[in-house]
């Protein structure tokens, strides 16, 4: 593939950093695909059917049909450098949507012309609004039996509350779909064919559209001269406003997130892509008119500023980190400061990433988004700067995971491909963690849902060709105390030969809730030697990590050694490490322990028909509600509930509300289990409580 001569110097108000957003099935991936190619940076158009296409190249996205990665992808339009920021379309993957959402500017959101807004996209909508991403909509499949453009941006309204308004209108539909007439230039654009690269031209209006045009026209200039003073005094006079005011008024309310401008198509039969993209440079915001607001100078020769966003395994570079610079310059081979880990980095070299070929670049200015090779220990979510003007960007906050579950390579060397797959993979996502249960031997991988955890376990049989069994998924309980203790620890081993002699004391309290352990040494007067406190220490923690109740790492306490006792000869690192854990083991028994679980914080919005039901069933599950109130047209529960309770809930709210209602959750705190629940999981544990002498 020949490597694309890049136009380097873009301003800034050329550059557009964009997403395309849509729940699944609503064409992503073939818009995109269209978009690459008209663009210039695809040859061959890929068929989403037969799995070949651009952006979802990982081997399981094909087949589940879902994208999970965000890559970024740079192309050109029309002197407009429009980098495409890849935004999954899964709620499950609320980190990766969040990440996304974060650095681009603007998005297109795709719908489905033929079924409306559906529940998914309401869910996506609303993550776009959260972050306020300005957003102009693609009314797709206008192709399909069924099509309707106006029912779906009445949909929209009614639905999402968001004042969507068309912007053009569809010339034809289903089988006679053929174009679409611009509302603002009222002009007709006529696709002559169905092929990939059809030409266009453009056309006076037919006369069977002239009073359609008409009263939608009017509809669109009343919406934009409604978002400013001066077009406002001119429309209620009735005067003219030129095409070039309204766009220039358009485009300020789109980025103010007041008007959502509505574009018909098809992207399979390749028709109105070319005006959607015209939109994209015309009305979504440039880096510029973003950072404005958040303080930060977008210019080439400040300080720099950036944001790792995602981290990414690439077969043929390794690792890539996708940054996206705020300000100043990143330089390939340049160091530069990670204010968030407080070290210095060196950025080896950097790349652009196209749709299908890579090209080396020197230098990444204000508001790019480019792919560096070489960074080690930067993370998802860090902030790189000058050390001279540090400054730390807004991070993402992953939380702990709260589910995991186990994996049994088959053999010696799966075990070795296991090991190094979980390190790449923890790599790309910040929020799957890994660690070995020593006692089992068992591989614990932990995150933050279920679905997370089952497309990980995928990618490491396929892309790493791991073999192994996998367990169900375990909610992460935890174990804690609730009054102060002591314990003592004695391993003491003295028939015949060299014997064993370890012994401690210790103290235990608790800890506030979230402050994890600590450890401390009180001993005095050499009853201990210095050098077994360490020892101590290790078998504490291992203690803690394995568990004493039921299994599960205890947490929020804290270990005072205050005492012991030694013997010159038979005295070891080993038995006092023994001791220690000895030591803990005994002390907890008698300080009342108790398991905490993840309680997540569940937002469930529905139509108001199923809010009895829904509050119902989360009633059932141990739920605190915690507000009940209307949002748009939609009604919006918000709920405390216990983890433990949630499994398989995206299939019963499915079946409560005919697929109508949305959920997200997130990992909130841990509070203590109930008495009666606790002594179940402590039962089929195998765990008994006693202490092993
Ligand atoms: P994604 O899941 O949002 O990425 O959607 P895809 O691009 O994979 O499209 C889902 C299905 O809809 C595929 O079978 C596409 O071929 C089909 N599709 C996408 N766009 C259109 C369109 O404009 N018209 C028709 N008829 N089908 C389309």
């Amino acid at each position: 593939m020949a490597i694309q001569k890049t136009k380097r110097d873009f301003p800034l108000d050329h550059i557009r950093n964009i997403g395309i957003i849509a729940h699944i099935d609503a064409g992503k991936t073939t818009t995109t695909e269209r978009i690459l190619f008209y663009t210039g940076k695809t040859y061959k158009i890929g068929n989403i059917d037969e799995g070949t296409t651009v952006t979802d190249w990982m081997e399981q996205e094909k087949e589940r049909g879902i994208t999970i990665v965000s890559a970024a992808i740079t192309t050109f339009w029309k002197d407009f450098r429009i980098n495409i920021i890849d935004t999954p379309g899964h709620v499950d993957f609320t980190a990766e949507v969040e990440r996304s959402l974060r650095v681009l500017d603007g998005g297109v959101i795709v719908l489905d012309a033929s079924s409306g807004v559906q529940s998914q996209t309401e869910t996506v909508w609303r993550q776009a609004n959260k972050y306020s991403v300005p957003l102009i909509a693609f009314a797709n499949k206008m192709d399909v039996v069924g099509a309707d453009f106006l029912g779906t941006i009445q949909s929209a309204r009614d639905k999402l509350g968001a004042n969507a308004i068309a912007y053009n209108l569809p010339i034809g539909k289903e089988n006679d779909f053929k174009g679409v007439v611009d509302l603002l230039t009222q002009k007709a654009i006529i696709w002559e064919g169905d092929e990939t690269g059809a030409k266009f031209h453009e056309t006076e209006i037919s006369a069977d559209m002239v009073d359609l045009v008409k009263i939608h026209r009017e509809k669109l200039v009343e919406e934009i001269s409604g978002t400013d003073d001066v077009l406002m005094e001119k429309f209620l006079e009735g005067q003219e406003i030129n095409v070039e005011e309204l766009k220039k008024a358009l485009r300020v309310a789109v980025i103010a997130n007041k008007i959502v401008p509505v574009l018909a198509g098809s992207s399979l039969r390749n028709k109105g892509v070319q005006p959607m993209l015209d939109c994209v440079v015309e009305y979504l915001p440039s880096p510029q008119d973003v950072t404005a607001l958040s303080g930060i100078d977008p210019l080439p020769q400040s300080p720099l500023s950036a944001l790792a966003f995602k981290i990414q395994v690439d077969p043929h570079v390794g690792k890539l980190t996708y940054i996206r610079v705020y300000s100043g310059t990143l330089k390939s081979g340049s160091y530069v400061y990670n204010s968030t880990k407080q070290i210095k980095e060196r950025v080896g070299r950097l790349l652009l990433m196209h749709a299908n070929d890579r090209e080396e670049i020197d230098e990444a200015y204000a508001g790019e988004i480019v792919a560096a090779v070489g960074l080690k220990d930067t993370k998802t979510g860090d902030t790189l700067c000058d050390e001279t003007n540090p400054i730390i960007l807004e991070s993402i906050n992953f939380p702990d995971p709260v589910i995991s579950l186990a994996i049994e390579p088959k053999t010696k060397s799966d075990q070795e491909r296991l090991g190094y797959a979980l390190n790449r993979l923890s790599e790309e996502d910040p929020t799957f963690r890994v660690k070995s249960d020593q006692e089992t031997g068992q591989t614990i991988i932990a995150g933050m849902g279920e679905l997370q955890l089952e497309v990980l376990v995928d990618r490491m049989k396929r892309e790493f060709k791991v073999e192994a069994s996998v367990g169900q998924p375990q909610v992460a309980y935890k174990e804690t105390i609730t009054k102060e203790a002591e314990g003592e620890g004695k391993y003491i081993r003295q028939t015949g030969g060299r014997g064993q002699y370890g012994h401690c004391l210790l103290r235990i309290e608790p800890l506030p809730r979230g402050q994890g352990r600590e450890f401390e040494s009180k001993v005095v007067g050499g009853a201990i030697p210095r050098e077994f406190i360490p020892p101590i220490e290790k078998g504490v923690i291992e203690k803690e990590d394995t568990g004493i109740l039921a299994g599960y790492p205890v947490t929020d306490i804290k270990v005072t050694v205050f005492d012991g006792s030694f013997h010159d000869v038979d005295s070891s690192e080993i038995a006092f490490k023994i001791a220690g854990s000895l030591g803990l083991s005994e002390a907890c028994k008698k300080a009342d322990m108790i398991l905490i679980e993840p309680i997540m914080k569940v937002e469930v919005t529905t139509p108001e028909e199923f809010l009895g039901d829904i509050i119902g069933d989360l009633s059932s599950k141990r739920a605190q509600i915690l507000s009940s109130e209307a949002r748009g047209n939609a009604k919006v529960v918000i709920a405390l509930v216990p983890l433990a309770e949630m499994h398989g809930y995206a299939t019963s709210i499915r079946s409560m509300s005919q697929g109508r209602a949305t959920y997200y959750m997130e990992a909130d705190h841990y509070e203590p289990v109930p008495q009666n629940i606790t002594a179940k999981i402590v039962e089929s544990s195998g765990f008994t409580g006693r202490v092993e002498h």
